[in-house]
């Protein structure tokens, strides 16, 4: 264990089909820990390492290093916890890969759609993690498959309340995962489906008939075929917005984590070409404090503003008068159905645009700005129904001067969200997609 870079260093053999996991320690003051693989084959969630690179993770990262051939690694720095496990679900996730491998192969071969795959289960049991792999198998052996994140609390692709498409090109890189170049975002605006059922459904299909709309188009993402992640949420209403992902999405294959009863459930109301597996959880996943996921959600939002690791982004300040943006809000309060107006149900409040008002209230709240030009009844319907292209952060409103302050990085001027019902300004700063 020499000391390297005034670093401590300890260094790891491991047998084939084991792994090291290990955690750095949160907060901000937390040293961050180096791996380097130094003899034989390893892989991070289903990317391979370079031999003698620096891997580095900062503070609250939870790892595993795997081996299918057996390998020796390093680990500069002081994890909270290091340790080899010899008993993983790996070579079961391998399998499922190559049987997806296997449906894609068959999809070629009969001009025919790549597999649909939807991967459900209660919060922290690695969903997100096999949907890393699986992609990572999927696009090492020239695959073009899709990313469909359906998981408002924790997004891997975009801010926190939103729900994504994303083509995966390349592996996810070690440290910062998949690129995220040109993903297809709809703002949901909570970080949990019950919110707004009605709305999450609604973009669930808006999402499914995007990728549709692709796979005709493009050979290689129809055979590529679509991994889905969702919420931990497999209860009530919950557990409906998974059925109907998977009726709108058409998948043909549903991965359940480490939950009996839900592999039941959803064997017993799927239709019975749809093969529903059952999985075990790995022991490695880490349970995540309810502290632990606002600080990745804060973390995500930073980082769309500020950016990530190596990219820097310097979001500046404009003012935007209140006449020149119409800002929306999507989802009227719930009204008893018997005050409804004649031929209206409650699924039209959830879904209707109400506009907003500029206020103090809107300060420091994220805004999403929508490419559809505003006019008549119809383009407003459709701002729902039409991916956003970029966020915006409110920093200040004076109601005063009637100047509102949003903080804006890159938005092209013409693309403003607007309210004219009052003349006044605000600050707003933005990122557009990178
Ligand atoms: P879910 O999507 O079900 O909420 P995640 O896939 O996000 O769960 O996993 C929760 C945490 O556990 C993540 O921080 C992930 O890095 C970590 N993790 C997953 N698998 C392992 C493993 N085998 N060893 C160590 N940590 C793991």
């Amino acid at each position: 264990d020499a000391p390297t870079n005034g670093k401590e260093c300890t260094r790891f053999d491991l047998e084939k089909e084991t792994e090291l996991r290990f955690e750095v320690e949160a907060g901000e003051a937390a040293e961050q820990v180096e791996l380097e693989l130094l003899t034989g084959l390893a892989e991070v969630f289903g990317s391979e390492l370079n031999r003698n690179k620096k891997y580095v993770f900062g503070p609250g990262s939870k790892i595993a290093v795997f081996t299918w051939q057996g390998c020796s690694v390093n680990l500069h720095g002081k994890p909270e916890v290091a340790y080899v496990s010899k008993d993983t679900p790996m070579l079961l996730y391998l399998n499922t890969h190559a049987a997806l491998e296997q449906m894609r192969k068959q999809a070629e071969r009969e001009n025919e759609r790549g597999p649909r795959v939807m991967v459900v289960g209660p919060t922290d049991v690695g969903k997100s993690t096999v949907c890393r792999m699986l992609l990572n198998y999927a696009v090492r052996v020239g695959r073009r498959p899709t990313l469909v994140e359906l998981d408002v609390g924790q997004s891997g692709v975009s801010v926190p309340g939103t729900v994504s498409a994303l083509c995966i090109e390349r592996p996810a890189d070690v440290e910062e995962g998949f690129s995220v170049q040109a993903p297809l975002v709809y703002h949901f605006g909570s970080t949990t489906p019950g919110t707004n059922i009605k709305l999450y459904n609604k973009l669930t299909s808006c999402l499914a008939e995007m990728f549709s709309q692709r796979c005709e188009v493009n050979r290689k993402a129809s055979v590529g075929g679509c991994i889905i992640n969702t919420c931990g949420w497999v209860k009530g209403s919950g557990y409906q917005a998974l059925v109907h992902c998977a009726s709108t999405f058409q998948v043909d294959v549903v991965l359940v984590l480490d939950h009996e009863r839900l592999y039941n459930e959803l064997k017993r109301d799927l239709p019975h070409f749809v093969r529903v597996v059952l999985l075990p959880k790995s022991g490695g996943v880490v349970e995540r404090s309810k502290e632990c996921r606002r600080d990745t959600r804060d973390e995500k939002i930073r980082e769309y503003f500020y950016g990530f690791r190596g990219v820097s982004y310097y979001p500046f300040s404009f003012e935007v008068r209140f006449s020149d943006v119409r800002i929306y809000k999507i989802g009227a309060p719930s009204i008893p159905d018997s005050c409804l107006p004649l031929g209206m149900s409650q699924d039209d409040t959830q879904l209707k645009l109400v506009p907003v008002t500029p206020g103090r209230d809107l300060t420091y709240h994220v805004l999403s700005v929508s490419s559809v030009e505003d006019g008549d009844e119809g383009a407003r319907k459709s701002i729902v129904e039409i991916p956003v292209c970029g966020f915006i952060v409110v920093t200040y409103v004076d109601t005063q001067t009637q100047l509102t302050q949003e903080g804006l990085e890159r938005l092209p001027p013409s693309r403003s969200i607007q309210n004219s019902a009052n003349r006044g300004k605000m600050v707003i700063k933005t990122q557009i997609y990178r």
